[in-house]
């Protein structure tokens, strides 16, 4: 064997070993799942394929957990992870579906709505993998993922993604973002295919609310606030000024375009006869010009970056030292879903949806949101769910 042949073989065998070694945790990850208990208000746990046999098989099938109350009442579909890195909506309807018990109407809740999203992440912005909960049992381990599903279950991309049916051109990476997709249709992107699904289980089951839960940057106007369209406005203001008069924080109104096409707000509410609302809390982690993407600043949400700029008036959202806690991030999601149950309810009795055993603001930022997530060493094997 000559000498340059050896060079190359010890080349080859190292760029190998190398990519093999950065490979695996990527590989545990996307295999990796999160331990979910479907507490004592969950009634069955269904797939969103049941509504679109297109998406049976596929990465972008999920549970939905049913909890239906002794009386009959109206319906809530209620979606976190459509961008699976911004993680207050899943901690928040986690406790829901551990804690709750609905006592007029149903609930539907998918907790990772864009299930491929949260098997990505974004090595780019040196993204961790997985965030801790700590409770009083232990940690929960989450998977951190990322705003778009992995090429590895949709690819390639099309130079620009041609929203369906309006026909609108998006950006080619928002093909496989859950919430530039709606409604969808059923033989189209994976991620097309995924709305389309949550779409006709709106239609079929005649959901009359629905709520996607997200984060945005601090210096992003539409932040801290519930985004909805004409058709909800009323509701989402009542919810607004109610829990800042009786909880003490901030969450404002911002409009659905009506010409910005593919998003949850927008289509659900053209879509179906169901009310759409998404929740946007404040999440600095997100914001570009922070220190290191650490699973400390997703946590605790203090960065002196932002602190500087908050002094120059250049952030949306108040912002000290205290930084933005996801306990208060998880807690705004919940108070706010709450609140928009209540006004949904109060406006249409027949069609009320009562529940109780969801923590709200106050209790989630004292107790911490590891309280309501329970052991699923101790629980019965047959209520834990792998999400
Ligand atoms: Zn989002």
């Amino acid at each position: 064997m000559n000498k340059e042949r050896t060079v190359k073989i010890v080349l080859v065998a190292v760029i190998g070993v190398v990519t093999a070694l950065g490979a695996v945790p990527l590989y545990r990850h996307r295999h990796s799942t999160m331990p979910v208990i479907a507490g004592p208000g969950v009634t069955k746990v269904i797939k969103l394929s049941d509504y679109a046999p297109t998406l049976k098989g596929t990465m972008g099938d999920i549970d939905v957990f049913v909890m239906e109350g002794k009386e009959p009442g109206g319906k809530a579909f209620l979606m976190s992870d459509t961008h699976a890195n911004e993680p207050a909506g899943l901690l928040a309807l986690m406790a829901l579906v551990e804690n709750a018990v609905v006592d007029k109407g149903t609930l539907y809740v998918a907790l990772t709505f864009n299930a491929s999203g949260s098997r990505n992440t974004k090595p780019g912005d040196g993204y961790p993998l997985y965030f801790d909960i700590p409770t009083e049992w232990g940690q929960v381990r989450f998977r951190f993922g990322n705003r778009d599903a992995s090429p590895l279950d949709q690819w390639p991309d099309p130079d620009v993604y041609i929203h369906y049916p309006e026909r609108q051109a998006l950006s080619y990476v928002d093909g496989r973002n859950t919430n530039r997709t709606w409604p969808g249709r059923p033989n189209g992107l994976l991620m097309e295919r995924v709305t389309f699904a949550a779409m006709e289980l709106m239609r079929k089951e005649k959901v009359d609310v629905a709520m996607d839960f997200h984060g945005a940057e601090t210096m992003f106007p539409v932040t801290n606030c519930i985004v909805a369209p004409q058709k909800s406005a009323k509701i989402a203001t009542m919810a607004s000024m109610t829990v800042k008069a009786m909880e003490g924080f901030d969450n404002h109104v911002e409009p659905s375009p009506g010409n910005f096409r593919g998003l949850s707000h927008r289509e659900i509410g053209d879509y179906a006869d169901t009310l759409p609302f998404l929740m946007e809390a404040p999440i600095p982690f997100l914001d570009q010009p922070t220190g290191p993407k650490t699973v400390k600043l997703l946590i605790d949400g203090k960065d002196d970056f932002l602190l500087s700029l908050s002094k120059k008036k250049k952030l949306f959202v108040s912002y000290d030292e205290t930084g933005w806690p996801m306990d208060k991030r998880v807690g705004q999601h919940a108070s706010v879903a709450l609140e928009i149950l209540k006004q949904f309810s109060k406006k249409n009795p027949e069609r009320s949806i009562k529940l109780s055993g969801f923590p709200r603001y106050a209790e989630i930022v004292q107790n911490g949101i590891g309280k309501y997530f329970h052991d699923p060493a101790k629980a019965d094997p047959k209520s834990v769910y792998f999400e």
